[in-house]
């Protein structure tokens, strides 16, 4: 846990003193059944941290009661509070998450425990885009925003008192501030907030042009002071001459922005320093337009520099009109014009529902404008009307439709919200999901389809002989990963269906009685003048999925005339098949033929080849096509296992199905499937098997084998 050391006066006060002060902030706003509440968590807390001291001696209650004293000047409600001073309880002390329940309901438990989830994850890495992914990460797994606003006080009250440690330390923890925490109160809006955590990280970061930094305001604020004076009078006499009333002031730009400007736009001091900025605050939206009118007749606007924040706000809801205008001795003055409630939001955006509680009818103008997340919450609450129902409809997420999780290395990948670890795969490297067998999700095996969630740390185990399954798109979600599967399947399938159909080609040229030699390169060059784009491997993978025949391929190839038949035709030869073709061969659904059944092969166009039995209705049916059906026989030495089905009609008793399914493993098959089929009696059974063989005369050893038992009265092999 990092916690500073204080080296204030809080070491002089007693811990009672502490608890008093909290108390005494939040019952301006907090009613006393809350501020009761309040009181037992500090006792809780207190106990629970006794004898924990910081170095210098301070009770280590002193920093949860900073906490929460910041959460209190938000007006964060009761549970917030409560759950700020026993954040660092569950991770510091014995006690648990089940007790802080039982003591003070599910509400601040959750709310202590989301903060605990957040401390375990680290960061550690220097690229921006991973900053980023990391930030949204802490915002996806804050389920409650209550969550974030506790750390984010949290972190504040770190950085308050960094200076007591060690310089690497405070280097490290003031660039996290800088990249993460700052960037997520600007995110939220919290504006003075994310002011003072910038200012502070530049503190600790670059102590001395801190320093330098500082001297050079102060000693050039006293020289602006008149001409501020005089810009400020001459604006709000304008706008009260047109009867508008506004609250006029002069902007103070901060350290940090006067840094950021001049090593972004690497400007001197005195050039980022000399525009002068004022805020202009009005009652209304109409009013703010009015404004910015009478101030473009005042002075001069710079072409290109109006900015509508109003119609277009920005994505943390932050609302005003900016324009820079041309001030009385030719210095560029920027103004923010903006409506009461704008101001609001812009100072504490999110925390603004708290702080203006009372003024909770009017925020309603807002939702139309704001940036969809306020949106939601504020229409949450405008639906309800009811503060406690508001507060529960908080738990949700800030980034719904993403999950953010981990590679092995630590990096940060950002997966749509139902994304699995194909689609994780996918998105590290094509290579890794197409090799992907298998994955493990914070160190367990899980199945490939599992949903990854926030904070996930997900790795990938890989093959090199694996390959991408169709199966996976009926759960990958990432257009990227459902399009290298499918492109990755057709680049197999082309390549399988050119190979079977240059074998095709082949068997029809010999067919023609001539040499598969006559047909040079320089003939296929010719021959694919009439194909215009497509080269040799798409007319044989067209070939192989029946898309052309290879007869009239071969003729035109070998320059015979289509339509005579005065060429002889020679004996037909066989093609022979392995079985291990691959997609462009298959095995019909009808038949299941395996080697030793006698077989014809179809070409179904459009998807290959097709193997039937001869004894196969379908094959019988349509018999005298020969373009269509092509001879084929088995290869003698196909190393495959085929599909079967057998039927066996047994007498029904104990222990039969274990009797027959040891009988097939004997004659060395494998069992893929088996099933009952109802049968009317009780007393025979019929069982389907499909089982895995090599070919016909391993099938018969198998059928001996089960036939061979007492109880078996049939055996029979299935052709649908
Ligand atoms: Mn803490």
């Amino acid at each position: 846990m990092m916690e500073p050391i204080e080296t204030n006066l809080l070491s002089q006060r007693r811990p009672d003193e502490l608890g008093e002060g909290l108390v005494e902030k939040a019952s301006r706003y907090l009613g006393k059944a809350d501020l009761a509440k309040l009181k037992n968590a500090y006792n809780f807390s207190q106990t629970a941290h006794e004898g924990q001291f910081r170095k210098t001696g301070d009770p280590y209650i002193s920093h949860p009661v900073a906490v929460s004293k910041i959460l209190a000047d938000w007006h964060l409600d009761s549970p917030a509070l409560a759950a700020a001073l026993l954040h660092d309880v569950v991770e510091d002390t014995a006690v648990t998450k089940l007790d802080i329940e039982e003591l003070f309901g599910v509400v601040v438990a959750d709310l202590v425990d989301g903060v605990s989830k957040l401390d375990k994850i680290k960061f550690d890495s220097q690229e921006d885009e991973q900053a980023e992914n990391f930030r949204k990460m802490l915002l996806a797994m804050s389920k409650d925003v209550r969550v974030i606003l506790i750390k984010l006080a949290d972190r504040l009250h770190n950085m308050r008192t960094l200076q007591v440690m060690q310089p690497s330390k405070r280097a490290r923890i003031a660039k996290e501030t800088m990249d993460i925490y700052a960037p997520i109160a600007n995110r939220l809006g919290l504006n003075d907030l994310y002011r003072e955590l910038q200012e502070l990280s530049l503190t600790h970061l670059y102590p001395n042009r801190f320093k330098v930094l500082t001297k050079a305001l102060k000693r050039a604020r006293g020289n602006r002071k008149e001409l501020i004076q005089k810009i400020l009078d001459s604006i709000q006499e304008a706008l009260s001459r047109q009867g508008i009333k506004a609250t006029v002031s002069g902007r103070e730009k901060t350290i940090y922005s006067i840094y950021k400007k001049m090593t972004e736009k690497t400007l001197s001091f005195a050039e980022v320093f000399d525009i002068y900025g004022f805020r202009v605050v009005v009652g209304d939206v109409a009013t703010c337009y009015q404004a910015l009118g009478t101030l473009h007749q005042l002075y001069k606007p710079i072409p290109g520099k109006f900015k509508d924040y109003i119609a277009i706000p920005k994505d943390n809801g932050y609302q005003s009109l900016h324009s820079t205008l041309v001030g009385p001795i030719g210095t560029p003055i920027e103004i923010q014009i903006r409506s009461d409630e704008m101001h609001r939001i812009a100072e504490s955006g999110v925390a603004s529902h708290w702080l203006y509680k009372d003024q909770e009818s009017s925020l309603s103008e807002l939702q139309t404008k704001t940036h969809e997340w306020m949106q939601s919450l504020l229409e949450m609450q405008s639906e309800s009307g009811d503060s406690a129902e508001f507060l529960e409809h908080l738990k949700v997420d800030l980034f719904p439709d993403e999950v953010y999780v981990f590679t092995p290395k630590g990096k940060i990948i950002s997966l749509p919200r139902g994304a699995t670890t194909i689609d994780f795969a996918y998105a590290v490297h094509t290579d890794i999901g197409n090799k992907c067998v298998a994955a493990k999700v914070n160190h367990e095996l899980a199945p490939l389809n599992t949903e990854l969630r926030s904070g996930d740390r997900v790795e990938i185990i890989t093959s090199t002989s694996a390959k991408p399954n169709l199966g996976w798109l009926r759960f990958v979600v990432t257009s990227r990963a459902r399009a290298q599967i499918r492109h990755h399947t057709k680049t197999l399938q082309d390549h399988e269906a050119a190979k079977l159909g240059e074998r095709l080609l082949g068997q029809a040229i010999s067919d023609l009685k001539a040499q598969p030699d006559r047909i040079t390169e320089s003939r296929w060059v010719q021959f694919l003048r009439s194909y215009a784009g497509k080269e040799k491997k798409d007319i044989l993978s067209e070939i192989g999925i029946g898309k052309q025949l290879a007869i009239v391929v071969a003729r035109s190839l070998l320059d015979i005339d289509t339509d005579s038949d005065s060429h002889e035709m020679g004996q037909r030869t066989s093609l022979v098949i392995h079985g291990s073709e691959g997609m462009a061969l298959q095995f019909a659904q009808c038949c299941h033929p395996i080697p030793g059944d006698p077989i014809r092969g179809y070409m179904r166009k459009g998807h290959g080849l097709v193997i039937h039995t001869h004894d196969c209705p379908i094959s019988k049916r349509s018999r005298n096509d020969p373009n269509k059906w092509i001879d084929v026989e088995w290869s003698p030495d196909s190393k495959k296992l085929f599909t079967v089905f057998i039927r066996v009609l047994t007498q029904n008793g104990k222990g039969v199905l274990a009797r027959i399914a040891s009988q097939i493993s004997e004659a060395e098959a494998n069992i893929e499937t088996v099933n009952f089929e109802p049968s009317d009696t009780t007393q025979y059974a019929e069982i389907n098997f499909s089982i895995l063989v090599a070919d016909r005369i391993h099938l018969a050893k198998v059928m001996r084998k089960v036939r061979g038992l007492s109880e078996v009265l049939r055996i029979t092999r299935l052709k649908k």
